[in-house]
């Protein structure tokens, strides 16, 4: 593991992170310390204005992007790297809502977005981990219901998964809590830190203009446009892209509202060397279907790179690393005795509805938020729809009317939704003992 990276945790700087410790991406872009002007201004340095700037880019616009902190400093930079087509939302929650062929446009966007994060990667194979496929694993013992399911999701997605039964995926995964399981073969382990990184860059080569630690404090109308307004400069933007999420603050209430900032956790364990095996012998990611779900990969140094949890306080330090070992050792309890090398946690933008809020606000004001837990394709996907509609007039983002700005319920939203979090939680402890006695 390389040296903690030198500069984390000072006021605008990466937290201290798996992530900010293997940053292979060194250039840092400027402030915004003048005025200038452009057709489109994208506000908020994640994965979705990285994505949307990179696209314009793509479309033959020279955008500005501009980062409050560093490119990739929020959900982005912090994330559990896992990358595969769909939506926070489950898919019966989404044909239930908007019927079948509209879900299959909806999932055509992120499988398509997919192909475009392969593409950007392109021969740039640190810019993910030497892994790819990830398990979906079911933590309750209901036999027949995870392969009806993965027909479903074939079908409608348009996707291959490949369904596991318990005892093959056992082979791999020692753990008595795993029942069956299914295999998405074309998701990726991404390092989201480097690649969204790189994707400013390439999007800087190809004519954007991207700007760090330059927070936004005030947009205003003009009569041609927008003027975005940061702590040393401005811009003059014919139009704007709004892709805060859940570092959002006040600077829109209309948007700040209609998401919840909820926080979920990542640790990093020491190399386990031999002991890794007595758990672990299958090279994919992992995760399963409780709502307090653990992600996990394994790197090749046989350090364990462990996901989980979502609540609205943000536990750090010591008192994380106790919390996401807790949670390892309940999966694998032949592991203890591990120690923690790093844990971290961020915040995620979640709808009451749970998809992604794409859209204009009014004519010119865009905005993609609201991406929750699986966001890496769905950001890119926003991206695309809305530098098409800028530069093409393409109406595709309008598949993401039926899910609003609806109202998060803020200031009491996060009350409501820990307690909520917690009642699911029961919900699975009452589920696993009723099937898995
Ligand atoms: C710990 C963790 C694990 C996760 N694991 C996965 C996973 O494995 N797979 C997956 O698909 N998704 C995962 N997610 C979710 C995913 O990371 C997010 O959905 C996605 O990164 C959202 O990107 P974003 O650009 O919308 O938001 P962010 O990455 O949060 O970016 C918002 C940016 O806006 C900037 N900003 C805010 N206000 C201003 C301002 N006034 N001026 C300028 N800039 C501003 C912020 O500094 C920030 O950089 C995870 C999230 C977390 C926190």
């Amino acid at each position: 593991m390389a040296k903690p990276y030198a500069r984390a945790g000072e006021k605008g700087e990466y937290i201290d992170s798996y992530y900010s410790r293997t940053l292979n991406e060194d250039k840092i872009f400027p402030e915004l310390c003048e005025q200038i002007t452009t057709p489109v201004c994208v506000i908020g340095g994640g994965m979705a204005g990285v994505a949307t700037a990179h696209s314009l880019v793509e479309k033959g616009l020279k955008p500005v992007l501009i980062e409050a902190n560093r490119i990739g400093w929020g959900a982005t930079g912090r994330n559990g790297g896992f990358v595969s087509s769909g939506y926070s939302k489950g898919a019966r929650d989404i044909v239930k809502q908007v019927g079948e062929s509209h879900a299959r446009e909806l999932y055509k966007l992120t499988n398509d977005a997919l192909g475009t994060v392969n593409r950007r990667i392109g021969d740039r194979q640190d810019l993910k981990e030497n892994i790819s496929g990830h398990f979906e694993v079911s933590w309750f013992n209901e036999p027949g219901v995870v392969e009806k399911n993965v027909d479903f999701i074939n079908d409608l997605m348009g996707v291959n998964y490949q369904f596991w039964p318990k005892d093959k995926f056992r082979d791999y995964f020692h753990s008595d809590h795993y029942h069956d399981a299914y295999l998405k073969p074309d998701a990726l382990q991404l390092h989201s830190l480097n690649y969204t990184c790189h994707s400013a860059r390439e999007a800087e080569k190809g004519g954007a203009r991207v700007f760090e630690k330059s927070p936004v404090t005030e947009i205003t109308k003009t009569p041609n446009g927008w003027k975005v307004t940061t702590e040393k400069g401005s811009i003059l933007a014919d139009q704007i892209v709004m892709c805060c999420s859940a570092y959002i603050g006040g600077l829109n209430f209309k948007l700040s509202n209609a998401t919840l900032p909820v926080a979920t956790y990542v640790m990093l364990t020491e190399p386990l060397g031999d002991r890794l095996k007595d758990a672990i012998e299958g090279k994919w990611g992992v995760s399963d279907n409780r709502v307090s779900s653990n992600y996990y990969r394994t790197f090749d140094d046989t350090s364990l790179f462990w996901g989980g949890r979502v609540s609205m306080f943000n536990p750090t330090g010591r008192k994380l690393e106790q919390i996401m070992m807790k949670d390892l050792l309940l999966v694998y309890p032949q592991l203890k005795g591990i120690k923690a090398d790093v844990a971290w946690g961020g915040y995620m933008g979640y709808p009451v509805h749970k998809m992604p809020q794409i859209g204009e606000l009014e004519p010119g004001f865009w905005y993609a938020q609201g991406f929750g837990g699986s966001g890496m394709t769905a950001t890119v996907a926003g991206g695309e729809v809305v530098s098409d509609a800028i530069v093409n007039g393409d109406e595709r983002y309008k598949l993401f009317e039926p899910f609003g700005l609806d109202y998060a319920g803020k200031p009491f939203g996060p009350i409501v939704a820990q307690t909520a979090y917690w009642l699911f939680q029961l919900q699975d402890a009452y589920k696993e003992w009723r099937l898995n006695r």
